[in-house]
């Protein structure tokens, strides 16, 4: 993936959020990131809960320019509601990877964090450019089969070596995210799979199970049925000691 230049700086969605809401939920709890999105993704998701900006091109959303430098000095001016940083999330960030370097250098430089919430689609060149600029990141693992994530546009393989790339990294704190979607995730078999798997790298990896919602392609699916998504948490805790339920 080289990334979409036409979308470099391209804002669409922005607001200060506590970290906890990315879901980054054991990196400097109780503070807030300036969180910007642009449009667009690497992936198509038939239950995708940020549609109108992902599935988006330039025409189909407003938005204005925010350089790089102006971005962390609007983080800096955040200072006091408790900004530590910025988060690169709402739709795939890794799609304007060159926005999210840039910016990320400019933020270290500045003494701001950078915080990346990402479906983890990123080419070898992509994570090496990137990675080393990430002090925290969500990735998603949105199921653990080849023919779910080839379903959604996406590749298993190149999400685990971007998790696996991540939580190797001494710099960067890595969360897990799977919205628990009925038919695609909501397999026990395969929690276990995933936890087991991620436990492999790191055991201490908090890893969020969360609840689905019908959007998009999928409005006529109900949303997870919550004792199952609780089921579900206590599978992934024979591995993981940090499992946290969301959405419900
Ligand atoms: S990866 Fe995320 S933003 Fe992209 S289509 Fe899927 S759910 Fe939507």
């Amino acid at each position: 993936m080289e990334g979409q230049r036409g979308n470099y700086g391209r804002i669409t969605s922005m607001a200060l959020d506590p970290i906890e809401k990315k879901p980054i939920a054991r990196f400097h709890p109780g503070t807030t990131v300036l969180s910007v999105g642009s449009y667009g993704c690497t992936m198509d998701c038939p239950f995708c809960q940020n549609a109108l900006i992902a599935r988006a091109g330039a025409d189909d959303v407003p938005w204005r320019e925010i350089a790089p430098d102006e971005l962390v000095a609007q983080a800096l001016e955040l200072k006091d509601r408790r900004c530590i940083g910025i988060a690169y999330t709402y739709n795939e960030p890794l799609l304007g990877w060159r926005y999210v370097r840039d910016t990320g250098r400019l933020a270290h430089e500045a003494g701001l964090v950078n915080a990346l919430v990402s479906n983890g689609m990123a080419s070898p060149h992509v994570l090496e450019e990137v990675a080393p600029l990430i002090d925290a990141a969500n990735i998603d693992l949105k199921c653990f089969t080849e023919e779910g994530y080839r379903s959604l546009g996406g590749d298993l393989n190149v999400v685990k070596r971007t998790i696996e790339t991540l939580a190797n990294l001494d710099t960067c704190h890595v969360e897990v995210t799977t919205l628990v979607v009925p038919g695609l995730s909501d397999d026990p078999g395969q929690i276990s799979a995933m936890s087991q798997w991620l436990a492999s790298l790191n055991p201490d990896i908090p890893y969020h199970l969360t609840r689905y919602f019908p959007r998009h392609r999928m409005r006529d699916v109900p949303a997870t049925s919550v004792p199952l998504l609780f089921e579900l948490a206590g599978i992934a805790r024979a591995h993981l000691n940090d499992v946290l339920v969301g959405n419900v």
